[in-house]
């Protein structure tokens, strides 16, 4: 069975979102800072009152699976709503489907024990605390085998020393999820590193810098220092060498997730060129009226439409399958074309915008950061290429010939035995 339609009430939920998102949540983008935030007075005044209402409206945190307590809405649905609320910086926290928080609650409720979930999922869930993920290091990202920081047992603890950066919203968090590794000499170096809860006021915990990138409201991503950093042996989520298998817990649907936020991100951008050229005139015609002009907005909207069905249609598979391994070629590839698209999209709006596009007074320049900053965050598109690349030739065989069995005079031959002339 397959279908393009959507369920009309659940239709009537995502046009809901649409104008509750284009009339009281994008205004947010324009006047408040950073969207983790939530310490900021102007955040408890003008975002606590539309989160009521979207709890009110029964769509708050639908990002968990049944299994985990959660509404388990499934992916096709929480892409679709993603696509609506992505279109505002602030749409996704006001619907409590920020990331890192969203990743980190599926981690918390697969691996917290009960009294960890009181503490630290229930209020994450409610958006009383924001959390942050660190696992990156100064001296290297996308190999995460290069990890340094280390976990030590001690007694009762285990004790963090290291460095972590870029480790978003750090400054706001209630609390970090940390990789170490706990077990140098491991045989499969894939089971040398443990995944931690630590709390964000144990003592220890060095702030050196937060850093920014251009665009954004204010700097949130921190490079950490952990100085002998003690938690609780419980504090250690999942089993000792478990890491890569409990980051593995808030990677797919969150990509899948990010995916549909960037489409929004590239739809608005194309939106507002559609108005500018319709306006614009120029050389006796309005902008719309060339050709030149006219193909690089149809080029847009034809990737925007195969981003859009590459994206749904990972997100039915996971739904089908419920099986992210089975399917991480599929999502691989939806985080490879993500950055590309948001990026020929943004870079379209800021050229036909002229040099207005290129002010500051548009937020062209900011959404091609962002394409930069999608292309690197959760690993550079390289890596995901690869992926891509190892599950396409993971089954393939090497010919045992010079000549490849389809070169035509085999092929032909091969035709002939099945089908022999009269
Ligand atoms: C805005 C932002 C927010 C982030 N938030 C977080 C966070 O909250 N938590 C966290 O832990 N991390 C976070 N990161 C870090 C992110 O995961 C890393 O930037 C990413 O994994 C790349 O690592 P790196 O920056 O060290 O780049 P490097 O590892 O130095 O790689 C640099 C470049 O080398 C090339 N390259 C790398 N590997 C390969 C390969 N195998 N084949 C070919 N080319 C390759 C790519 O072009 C890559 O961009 C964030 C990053 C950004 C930009």
């Amino acid at each position: 069975m397959w279908s393009f339609q959507t369920d009309p009430d659940f239709q009537s939920e995502l046009d809901w979102i649409r104008k509750f998102v284009d009339s009281e949540v994008e205004p947010l983008d324009s006047i408040l800072g950073s969207q983790w935030n939530i310490h900021d007075a102007r955040f408890k005044r003008f975002v606590r009152p539309l989160q009521e209402q979207v709890k009110a409206r029964g769509l708050w945190a639908c990002h968990l699976g049944s299994e985990l307590g959660g509404k388990g809405y499934g992916q096709l649905k929480l892409a679709l709503m993603n696509e609506q609320f992505g279109r505002s910086r602030f749409g996704p926290i006001v619907f409590g489907a920020q990331a890192p928080d969203t990743g980190n609650s599926e981690i918390l409720a697969h691996y917290g024990t009960p009294e960890q979930k009181e503490r630290f999922l229930n209020p994450l869930l409610n958006n009383d605390i924001v959390s942050c993920f660190a696992m990156t290091e100064p001296h290297g990202g996308s190999d995460p085998l290069l990890l340094k920081t280390q976990a030590v047992a001690d007694g009762d603890d285990w004790i963090i020393s290291g460095e972590k950066w870029f480790a978003s919203n750090a400054r706001f968090a209630a609390f970090f999820i940390v990789m170490a590794v706990t077990d140098p000499d491991a045989k499969n170096p894939y089971r040398s590193m443990s995944m931690f809860i630590v709390p964000a006021d144990t003592p220890g915990i060095e702030f050196v810098r937060d850093y920014t990138y251009f665009g954004q409201a204010e700097p949130e991503h921190a490079h950490l220092r952990f100085n002998d950093v003690r938690v609780p042996k419980d504090h250690m989520l999942g089993e000792n060498g478990d890491a890569f298998a409990v980051a593995q817990v808030r990677l797919g649907g969150g990509r899948l997730h990010h995916a549909m936020r960037a489409l929004a991100e590239a739809t608005k951008c194309l939106d507002l060129t559609c108005q500018r050229v319709a306006s614009r005139f120029t050389k006796g015609e309005r902008l719309s009226e060339k050709q030149m002009v006219q193909e690089r907005l149809a080029d847009c909207w034809i990737q925007l439409r195969q981003f859009r069905l590459l994206t749904l249609e990972a997100a039915w598979l996971a739904d089908e399958s419920k099986d992210w391994k089975a399917i991480k070629q599929n999502i691989a590839a939806v985080k490879v074309m993500m950055p590309k698209v948001l990026h020929d999209v943004s870079s379209t709006a800021l050229h036909l915008h002229g040099s207005l596009g290129l002010s500051t007074e548009m937020p062209f320049s900011y959404h091609l950061m962002n394409s930069y900053m999608i292309g690197l965050a959760d690993g550079p598109t390289e890596v995901h290429k690869l992926t891509v690349a190892k599950e396409m030739l993971r089954d393939v065989e090497p010919s045992q010939d010079q000549f490849p069995e389809y070169i035509h005079h085999r092929a032909k031959a091969q035709a002939e035995l099945k089908y022999p002339a009269g």
